[in-house]
């Protein structure tokens, strides 16, 4: 052969044996075959097998099957991103003229999703308040097909009764589907929950280093599997071989990462109820959250990511405060290495949140670093607020109120 053949056409060393503790990476678009018939028969390999790069490789299999025990399924499907998960699912499972429902707490840009993409196809968005648990059931009607779960809910983190919910929906036929990005299933297993499909962003807590995006939907039923798999091919959706790789790699510290990242947050939830500035803690581990119970029922722990209310200040007086930060850095996503703050307006867009404090709410997210380095960064941060405050009061007061009538 010649250079130019002998370049695309290397000498192939034999791969046994060679036993290392790692998965091997499959960088493919092609997939070769030995024969003519099983190249014509390659579609029937879509659903386990290799047809081609973009329906599955080894590495992102092996990813798959590992989510799938992970979350006690039996197959699992990867995704581009959390996002990208969540719009399959509401693809595959809603059709023109159907309704789902999303819990008014739900992942922002799922929510402009539901809006913006799914409205203009015929398929309808019920927001529901996260709290209401079994009288979900008295907003199903005939064209309800999907009714999604997220606990805790993002940014506010009220506590969902999935069972109770699953139930309802159950009764009337209906898939249940749960974002279960922020507890992982390392403290929460949605399908031993009554849960259909267990979603997660893999971009989170699973990778676990803030260098990828990517998303994952678990499933016990075949059937359910195949839906998202065809779909996932009818959209094109695909996943490259390093990010499946560093995934993996995350997983295996995933335990370890969410133990530390709960020990710290634990302290510093402590730290944060001394503090003159703080009118309100949402994260269900707190005593007096209304979803204390149902969360300590059903989740096995906390994971680092949480908000709180400061009382009211001006803004110029918060972006000083932000600026003496100097671990905690200010950014979206969650669930790395790094601590992170990031400021939200949860009002925008929803009308159930009578219950919570005026005030700036600041999402944190816990990470890796020394806790002790933490609380001296989040002193700079209230020190900064200083003696402004004067708007102290008890810890989710209202906390609930929407829930109870
Ligand atoms: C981040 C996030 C998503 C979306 O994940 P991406 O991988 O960033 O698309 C979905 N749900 C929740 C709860 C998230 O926090």
């Amino acid at each position: 052969m010649r250079t130019e053949t002998t370049l695309i056409h290397p000498p192939r060393t034999a791969d046994e044996p060679f036993q290392t503790l790692t998965v091997p990476l499959h960088h493919a678009s092609t997939v070769t075959f030995e024969t003519m018939a099983a190249f014509e028969s390659r579609h029937e390999r879509l659903y386990d097998g290799y047809s081609y790069g973009l329906y599955g490789t080894p590495t992102s299999r092996s990813l798959e099957q590992q989510i799938a025990a992970l979350e006690g399924g039996t197959r699992a499907l990867v995704t581009p991103s959390g996002l990208s998960a969540i719009s399959l699912v509401c693809m595959a499972f809603a059709q023109k003229d159907d309704r789902i429902l999303m819990p008014s707490s739900m992942y922002g840009p799922a929510r402009t999703m539901a809006q913006r993409l799914l409205a203009p196809l015929g398929i309808d968005t019920v927001f529901y308040d996260p709290t209401i648990a079994g009288s979900v059931g008295d907003l199903l009607d005939d064209r309800t097909k999907l009714v999604w779960v997220e606990s805790p809910g993002s940014v506010t983190f009220e506590i969902q009764d999935i069972p109770a919910i699953s139930a309802a929906a159950h009764a009337h036929g209906i898939l249940v589907a749960a974002d279960n990005t922020w507890a992982t299933p390392i403290l929460f297993n949605p399908l031993a929950h009554g849960v259909d499909l267990s979603m997660q962003s893999l971009s989170k807590y699973a990778s676990g280093h803030s260098d990828l995006n990517m998303g994952s939907i678990a499933v016990k039923e075949e059937a359910l599997f195949r839906r998202l798999k065809d779909v996932a091919r009818f959209l094109g959706l695909g996943v490259g071989a390093d990010e499946c790789f560093l995934c993996m790699r995350g997983l295996v510290t995933l335990p370890l990462r969410l133990r530390q990242s709960e020990q710290s947050s634990l302290q510093i939830l402590e730290w944060l109820r001394d503090q003159d500035s703080v009118v309100q803690i949402l994260h269900p581990a707190e005593p007096n959250h209304p979803g204390h119970a149902v969360w300590t029922r059903d989740f096995r722990g906390s994971s680092g990511v949480f908000s709180i209310v400061l009382a009211p200040h001006s803004a110029d007086v918060i972006e000083r405060a932000f600026q003496e930060l100097r671990l905690f850095k200010i950014g979206a996503s969650w669930g790395g290495a790094h601590s992170l703050v990031a400021p939200s307006n949860p009002r925008s867009g929803r009308d159930d949140l009578a219950w919570l404090s005026t005030g700036h709410l600041i999402r944190l997210s816990i990470g890796l670093e020394n806790v002790a380095d933490l609380i001296e960064d989040l002193q700079r941060f209230f020190g900064a607020l200083g003696a402004t405050a004067t708007d102290k009061r008890r810890f989710h007061t209202n906390l609930g109120a929407s829930s109870a009538e």
